[in-house]
């Protein structure tokens, strides 16, 4: 049986344990920065697979930078600790991991300076965020994406997940799937919680670094499938909103959306509003290497139980 637990205030705990003051800081301000991570369970192999683990921190350890937050621990120790709560866990499903570096001093006052950083982490059982079947129908949101000199984008920053926010209720309650946000200069800048890639002309074309996206992880991970698994450069530019509508395939992509196609943008069905041939290659390669089924992307993945562990569980199960 899974257990429940957290790790907080520097120890292993079980989750409803670890609860905050309502003073905290980070709760009263949104200052603090989290990250969202996915292992995947491979029920042939009887193993969980952590997904791009280290380069999670890495994006932390940033985010912290821009928030003058320190982590208390190396990324190489990060790494540790998550791997040993998710061990003592016990999950045997698809999971996420939720770390959190917040401002934690029980004080009133809006600032980033002189105020302790703590570090906690949960484990959940996770399915899918969205369709990755059936096609999302996407808005062009009424809100813009935040600009760099507002809150980074670069940076998961709490505070920052209200704007994805209003753009995500408002798309819901108007009877879309997702919001697509323009940035500033009215470009094409990402979903609330995902990164945009469209195909036109034969061409993968995502927005730059410099467009106010989060610097997503599995958008390298799609760069890199789209170039060594289908042979397509990716083509980084801006995007103009109306390219949405004459775009061949859309598809957004992250961590938790993993890679769901898009079938309508603003009432417009994208190419002929089936699955396009690129979009669906490259989830369903996707799928296969998170999965631990592709070994060539190995180094993506932390394997949680290990051989020994996964021998030991069929035999605890076969003698139950
Ligand atoms: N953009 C935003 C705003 C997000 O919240 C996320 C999810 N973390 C992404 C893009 C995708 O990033 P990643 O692939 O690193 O999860």
């Amino acid at each position: 049986m899974a257990q429940q637990l957290a790790y907080f205030q520097g120890d292993f705990v079980p989750l409803e344990e670890a609860n905050i003051n309502i003073l905290t800081h980070s709760f009263n301000y949104g200052t603090g920065c989290f990250e969202g991570i996915r292992a995947y369970w491979n029920a042939e192999q009887e193993e969980l697979f952590v997904l791009h683990l280290e380069a999670h921190f890495r994006r932390m350890e940033r985010s912290a930078k821009i928030l003058h937050s320190t982590l208390p621990h190396s990324v190489e120790e990060l790494c540790a600790i998550a791997m040993e709560l998710i061990r003592r866990c016990g999950y045997r499903q698809d999971i996420y991991l939720r770390p959190t570096l917040y401002k934690a001093d029980p004080v009133m006052g809006v600032r980033l300076h002189n105020l302790k950083d703590e570090l906690c982490i949960y484990v959940i059982p996770m399915g899918n965020y969205v369709d990755v079947d059936n096609g999302l129908k996407v808005g062009v949101s009424s809100w813009r994406r935040i600009n760099d000199n507002q809150i980074p984008a670069r940076a998961k920053i709490i505070g920052a997940y209200v704007n994805s926010a209003l753009a995500k209720t408002e798309a819901n309650l108007n009877g879309f799937d997702e919001a697509i946000f323009l940035n500033d200069q009215g470009h094409v800048c990402e979903g609330s919680a995902e990164n945009f890639f469209m195909m036109r002309d034969g061409l993968l074309i995502t927005p730059g670094e410099h467009e106010d996206i989060l610097e997503g992880i599995t958008r390298a991970s799609v760069i890199e499938l789209a170039q060594k698994e289908l042979g397509l450069e990716t083509v980084v530019r801006a995007i103009d909103r109306s390219e949405l509508y004459v775009a061949d395939e859309i598809f957004l992509c992250g961590t938790g959306a993993q890679i769901a196609w898009v079938s309508e943008a603003d009432h417009r069905p994208i190419g002929n509003g089936k699955m396009g041939p690129v979009s669906t290659q490259l989830r369903d390669i996707y799928f296969k290497a998170v999965h631990g089924d592709l070994p060539r992307y190995s180094q993506w993945l932390q394997a949680v139980y290990g051989p020994n562990g996964a021998s030991m569980s069929s035999r605890e199960a076969s003698l139950t």
